[in-house]
């Protein structure tokens, strides 16, 4: 769970940067970084924050440079320090230099490392992408490849999730899985600067409305020579014809204004909504979402049942996400101290309460004791994914299989746990209507299929943040 941004050709290429990480924190608050080309040098700074408090006028003013890559992160693996932060920097001796930021978990990770290790690479974290810098490095300088070349070589060798960008001094480089899981956009505003993001949300903020995916298996270079474009053959290393993208950056990860994996994010979210509907004979007063994720979802909800749409949970921005906060503690802090409720509002009503997802269940219980405790007679839930069973080894932050509540409790006592008075999710089939190429994406989380095997059992020690 992070997101990435990448800016080339502009000399404020920082600012830009800047901006489009700001457009993206909802995709990680731990830390965030930035490396910047001059043509002659690449600078870095990461530290620990949010992106406007890290990244002030001050630090942008230091960061000259034309060519800019950023990452914010959320820890799904290795531990929340700057050390693991990203972008991570290569010098080389031979002249070159490489900074590189991705979005995405490896699930062969430790055998690579190994590998490198075994050849004499050094490793200063345990995070993924100095792993995939390091290869490329070692692609280059060791076996005197291309960078293309060393890039395509990854693809073939290293399997999981991967949206990165790459910057050397004069050049930027943008590719992604074969599988392309994680969600990996690009694009070129009129004056001909190159953008790449993890969500175009981040584009538009930039001053570029045309989105374009950065494809699985692609590899963008954008340089003296303008774009150049290169790939592999994704569907041979995949295996299969389909892509695997996330299904739950549609659910809950990403913002509704973004656009990728051919969808508006707003729209798959109404459609969840509907078809949630669809069957539902739930008697209520009102429809009251979860916000902000479940926002669209219950609207679709509302819609579809006639039942009167209201936002009855006032939530305070400024505590960040519950779910992508590391420890269970803060977690727990943070459900009271993020939403209110209004008491005049919930006084003898049939509520439907809708969230988009259920983990370990401690948000939703506290929500629905805070719901009871205004006054509603009965609060029914609604859940606009199925639930949530399989860990995920592809960058999303859900925990260990055993810390999923699905897994230790039957839906009937889940129920009772959170105090709900009747409780339904979507089921896979209804989600997969709710987009137009359902086979192009992953629903291991749900279904325990994984697109691509992990190496081994989801492994805190590596995955130590939950
Ligand atoms: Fe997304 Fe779930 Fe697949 Fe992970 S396992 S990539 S969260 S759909």
């Amino acid at each position: 769970m992070c997101g990435i941004i990448g800016v080339h050709d502009q000399e404020r290429a920082a600012e830009m940067a800047m901006l489009g990480l700001f457009a993206e924190q909802h995709r990680g608050q731990e830390s965030c970084g930035m490396a910047v080309s001059d043509g002659r040098r690449l600078k870095l700074r990461k530290k620990m924050g949010l992106v406007k408090q890290v990244f002030t006028p001050e630090l942008l003013a230091e960061l000259r440079g034309n060519i800019a890559i950023g990452h914010v992160r959320y820890p799904t693996c290795g531990s929340a320090t700057e050390f693991n932060s990203q972008p991570h920097t290569v010098e080389t001796l031979s002249g070159p230099s490489f900074a590189l930021a991705s979005n995405g978990d490896l699930v062969n990770y430790q055998s690579i490392r190994n590998d490198l290790e075994s050849k004499g690479v050094y490793f200063a974290s345990d995070n993924d992408g100095e792993l995939l810098i390091k290869y490329i490095v070692y692609q280059v300088e060791k076996c005197g490849k291309s960078i293309v070349e060393g890039i395509k070589s990854l693809m073939e060798n290293i399997k999981g999730a991967y949206s990165t960008v790459l910057a050397t001094r004069e050049e930027l480089y943008m590719f992604r899985d074969p599988n392309a899981i994680r969600p990996m956009v690009w694009g070129i505003r009129s004056d001909g600067v190159v953008v790449a993001a993890s969500e175009s949300c981040a584009l538009d903020i930039l001053g570029i409305r045309e989105a374009m995916e950065v494809r699985g298996g692609e590899i963008i270079v954008s340089g003296k020579n303008g774009v150049i474009k290169d790939s592999v053959d994704a569907e041979k290393l995949r295996g299969v014809k389909s892509f695997n993208h996330c299904m739950f950056e549609h659910v809950y990860f990403s913002r509704p204004d973004s656009f990728h994996f051919g969808e508006n994010v707003y729209r798959v979210r109404q459609a969840i909504g509907q078809q949630l509907a669809e069957d539902d004979d739930c008697q209520a007063d009102m429809v009251v979402p979860v916000p902000d994720s479940a926002n669209f979802i219950a609207l679709g909800y509302a819609r579809k049942k006639e039942i009167p749409y209201e936002m009855g949970l006032i939530r305070n921005h400024y505590v960040g996400r519950t779910f992508i906060k590391p420890e269970q503690t803060i977690r727990d802090e943070s459900v009271h101290q993020k939403f209110n409720t209004l008491p005049f509002f919930f006084q003898d009503k049939r509520i439907v309460l809708i969230d988009d997802s259920i983990v370990r269940g401690t948000t939703i219980r506290n929500l629905i004791r805070l719901i009871k405790n205004s006054g509603a007679n009965e609060v029914h839930l609604r859940i606009g994914s199925p639930q949530v069973k399989y860990s995920c080894y592809y960058g999303i932050d859900t925990p260990t299989k055993n810390e999923l509540i699905a897994n230790k409790l039957t839906l009937e006592k889940i129920r009772e746990y959170i105090g709900a008075d009747s409780i339904k999710h979507l089921s896979i089939n209804k989600l997969r209507k709710t987009v137009h190429k359902p086979d192009d994406y992953c629903y291991a989380c749900f279904d325990g299929n994984y697109p691509i095997k992990p190496e081994r059992e989801l492994d805190r020690e590596k995955y130590n943040d939950s």
